[in-house]
Order: structure tokens, then C-alpha cells, then sequence
């Protein structure tokens, strides 16, 4: 009897250590799988995103860019949801606010952009930084006359409310170039006529927005 009660104590103590090491040996893996998950994550999200905006990076919006174009030409491009604008958005004389109030406070300005930007878009609009102090905005099931509406409702939200670099406020504005997709035109094309509807508004002035179809006479030269 004492042997059998031994025997399951023994048995009893060799299950509980069994299942106590099963228990911490499945949660450090499953934490590890986790660390393993949220590394990768953090990897994907770095090499889609520009470090100083936190938007888009110009490699992800080229490639979301196209990815709307296909749907676009599947849909067929004029109907109300096979359309598609792009806009081109560059800050002007923004070598001068780096030059006034240095580079930080240029820094500050292009931060602070995109919630601008924001401010004029709709939930599935995408905005990517395109280079420098450009930008580049591309807009699913918009024809030219909303593109255009949102491009100065953008226009005004830079504009209207200077930008904050510790002290010190900012009036920045911005010029604005749109194209919008037809069947003969690719991606390197539309970008091509925003940038120079965004040329043609530097020319006429700054703080403006123009807009460029194939149709158009292109314009000579490139954007500033
Ligand atoms: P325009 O109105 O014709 O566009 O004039 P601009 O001065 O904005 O254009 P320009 O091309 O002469 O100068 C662009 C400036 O943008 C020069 C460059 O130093 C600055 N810039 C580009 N990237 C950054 C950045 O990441 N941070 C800061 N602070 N400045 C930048
Ligand atoms: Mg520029
Ligand atoms: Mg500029």
C-alpha cells in the first residue's frame, strides 16, 4: 500500500513539473513567435514609409499607384468608379524658409504637412512623399472636377494657418498640379502631366492649382 501511494505521489509530482514546463515552454514560444510577428511588422512598415513624414515613401506610392491604375483600367475609365486623379503638391520657395529659419524648421514644415493635407482628403485618398518637399497624392474614383475642389480645399488649409516651429510661425504655400487617368495614359504619363500642371502653376504665380491633360499643348520645361 505504501508503495502504490508513493508510487502515485511520485507519478502526481512528475505530471505537475511535466505540465508546468509544458505550460512556460509555450508561452515564452508563443512570445517569441509574437516578438518574431511584431519585428516583421515593424520591418514591412519602415520600408513602406518615409522616416521624416511618417506617410508613404516614394517606392510604396508608385507601387499603390499602379496597383489603382489596373482597377481603374479593369473598371473601364469613365465611369464613376473608374475614374482617377493624381495631384502633384510642391511647397513654394521652400529653399527660402530653410534658408531664413534653417533646416529644422524646414524639417518642422514638412512634418506638420500632411495633416494639412489630410485635412482635404477622404478616408481611402493615398499621400505618399514623393521627394524633397513634393508630394504626391493619388485619388480613386475622383474626376478632374473633384480633384480640382480638393486641391483647393488643400491650397486653402496650407495657406490660411501658418505652420509651428517652437516659437515661431510659418506661412507656407503650395502649388498644386493634377492629371487625371484616361486609357492612353500610364502611370510615368499622368505623372508627367501633373508635374507639369504643377509647372504651369509656379509659372503663374505659386500658391495656385492648375491642371494638364494629353490633350493640353504640353508645357516646355520641367518643374522647379
Ligand atoms: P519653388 O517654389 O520653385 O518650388 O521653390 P523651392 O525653393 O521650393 O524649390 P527648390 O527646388 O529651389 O528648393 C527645394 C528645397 O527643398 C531645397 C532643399 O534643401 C529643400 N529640401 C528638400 N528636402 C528637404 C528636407 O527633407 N528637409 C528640409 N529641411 N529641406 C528639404
Ligand atoms: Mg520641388
Ligand atoms: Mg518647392
Amino acid at each position: 500500500k505504501e508503495i502504490r501511494t508513493a508510487t502515485f505521489k511520485s507519478l502526481l509530482l512528475l505530471s505537475s513539473i511535466l505540465l508546468v514546463v509544458y505550460i512556460i515552454t509555450y508561452s515564452l514560444a508563443r512570445t517569441g513567435m509574437r516578438q518574431v510577428a511584431e519585428a516583421e511588422e515593424s520591418l514591412r512598415t519602415q520600408a513602406m514609409t518615409d522616416a521624416l513624414t511618417g506617410i508613404f515613401n516614394r517606392g510604396e506610392l508608385m507601387s499603390r499607384a499602379e496597383e489603382e491604375i489596373s482597377r481603374v483600367t479593369r473598371h473601364g475609365p469613365d465611369g464613376g468608379n473608374g475614374e482617377l486623379s493624381l495631384i502633384m503638391l510642391d511647397i513654394d520657395h521652400f529653399k527660402q524658409v530653410n534658408d531664413t529659419y534653417g533646416h529644422q524648421a524646414g524639417d518642422a514644415v514638412l512634418r506638420q504637412m500632411p495633416d494639412r493635407i489630410k485635412r482635404g482628403l477622404r478616408l481611402y485618398d493615398i499621400l505618399g512623399r514623393y521627394g524633397g518637399e513634393e508630394f504626391l497624392l493619388i485619388l480613386p474614383n475622383a474626376s478632374l472636377t473633384n480633384a480640382c475642389m480638393m486641391a483647393e480645399r488643400i491650397r486653402c488649409s496650407v495657406a490660411k494657418e501658418p505652420f509651428m516651429y517652437k516659437e515661431q510661425s510659418l506661412t507656407v504655400t503650395i502649388s498644386l498640379g493634377i492629371s487625371t487617368i484616361t486609357p492612353e495614359i500610364n502611370l510615368t504619363a499622368a505623372i508627367n502631366l501633373a508635374d507639369q500642371a504643377l509647372y504651369k502653376a509656379k509659372q503663374n504665380g505659386r500658391n495656385r492649382v492648375e491642371h494638364q491633360s494629353p490633350q493640353q499643348q504640353p508645357v516646355t520645361g520641367s518643374t522647379p
